[in-house]
């Protein structure tokens, strides 16, 4: 009896000991490729809302997350920057679309070209710099960060942010690149469109303009993943649709930034629905308690932003952060009625702002579904189907498991 549990566990030693040389044979043999695709605003529930055969089709064939969580402040520059380093904004400095950064001396703004492309203002390691110190060669048709030297590395190709370049060139090209000869073919490949964001902003979430954009869009991965069935790896993509945050309704205009007395505030940067704003010295209390009197925004000291949002501890961070209510657009002008229908921004509690995460290819499960996604795992669900070592990160390993084959 003794000898044969000793020969079992000799056995399975043995088994353990060949499962590690065959994953550490596997890792080094990896020659996965991976394309991450970003829909701007591609509400979570778009699916259910509106036609889109195409997702539904990589859903059943690949894997869904109901919904992604995005992070903190529900904006663009901030969640794609945390979709490519795995980190919150409070963790990679890209604090808001628009935000002073002291240790710069600057003022970030998105339509800056200057500070965009300024890698100062980028925190943590982009997936395509952790690529690229494993020697793999990357592209990117648009991604936040890709403009910049981050860690003095860009994608071996790449794009300076242009929303003229229409949507099927974006394709067209990065096929283009995926049948590159080998040695210069890419194994990472980022894509961005600009849309339904714009139209749903202009129209609302609910509008039938963002219904027949959405559907378009869908039909757009539909192309996309044609295309991709015909380069010479098709059989190693992993082909992965997701987007940054979703889209409320606007209905209400809220003047709280017109009336906030001088005599409370130094400085204050930001749009709606997130201000970051520095009192005057001795006055953040009553700065706070001012524009928690009134209705549709809530304002926090840094230091006693909720836990839940990760946000108002990093250096850029003002004494104050001010919030819109879902619903309220909260403006620096008076009453303003021509505000935008839609807009993003706000706590990611509020539902409306949950944006979506598909998976199609080799290394994914066939039609597994799970309920919640971060967009701070983003970052090691491609290190994972590349076989790189995760840098530092704000993801959680457990929680992308249930994904993979
Ligand atoms: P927002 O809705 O304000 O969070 O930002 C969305 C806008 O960001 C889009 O309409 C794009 O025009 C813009 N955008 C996205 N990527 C870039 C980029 N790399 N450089 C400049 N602008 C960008
Ligand atoms: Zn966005
Ligand atoms: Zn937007």
């Amino acid at each position: 009896m003794r000898i044969r549990t000793l020969s079992v566990c000799f056995g399975l030693l043995i088994l353990v000991g060949i499962g590690c040389v065959a994953t550490r044979r596997e890792n080094t043999k990896n020659d996965q490729i991976v394309v991450v695709v970003s829909l701007d605003a591609f509400r979570w529930d778009y699916d259910s809302l509106y036609n889109t055969p195409v997702l539904n089709d990589i859903a059943v064939r690949g894997v869904e997350a109901i919904r992604m969580i995005p992070s903190f402040p529900t904006k663009t520059f901030p969640n794609h920057y945390s979709i490519a380093t795995g980190l919150y904004p409070d963790h990679h400095g890209l604090i808001n679309n628009t935000f002073f950064a002291p240790d710069l001396g600057l003022l970030y703004r998105i339509g800056d070209r200057s500070m965009v492309e300024n890698p100062g203002f980028y925190g943590g390691e982009p997936f395509w710099v952790t690529a690229h110190k494993a020697g793999m060669v990357t592209a990117s048709f648009f991604w936040v960060g890709s403009e910049a030297p981050v860690m003095g590395v860009q994608p071996d190709y790449w794009k300076r942010f242009d929303s003229k370049i229409p949507f099927d060139v974006r394709i067209d090209t990065v096929i283009k690149w995926l049948s590159y000869p080998e040695g210069r073919r890419p194994r990472l490949v980022t894509l961005y469109f600009e849309e339904p964001d714009a139209i749903s902003h202009k129209y609302g979430p609910l509008a039938p303009e963002t219904a027949k954009v959405v559907y378009s869009l869908d039909s757009l991965v539909g192309v996309l993943r044609k295309g991709l069935r015909h380069v010479p790896d098709a059989g190693k993509i992993n082909l992965i649709i997701l987007s940054d945050h979703g889209m409320g309704a606007t209905t209400r205009y809220n003047n709280i930034l017109d009336t906030l007395p001088s005599r409370l505030v130094k400085d204050i940067y930001g749009g709606s629905p997130v201000w970051l704003c520095n009192p005057v010295d001795g006055k953040a209390d009553s700065l706070v308690w001012f524009v928690n009197m009134q209705k549709g925004v809530r304002a926090y000291k840094s230091n006693e932003v909720p836990d839940y949002l990760h946000y108002g501890t990093h250096p850029r961070m003002t004494e104050v952060v001010i919030i819109a209510e879902p619903g309220y657009v909260a403006g620096l002008k008076p009453d303003n009625q021509s505000y935008s229908k839609g807009d993003h921004g706000y706590d990611w509690k509020y539902r409306d702002m949950h944006s979506i995460f598909y998976g199609e290819g080799p290394s994914f499960r066939e039609g597994a579904r799970v309920d919640t996604l971060y967009n701070v795992d983003v970052y090691n669900i491609v290190c994972r189907i590349l076989g790189l070592r995760p840098a530092d990160n704000d993801g959680n390993q457990q929680r992308v498991n249930p994904l993979f084959r």
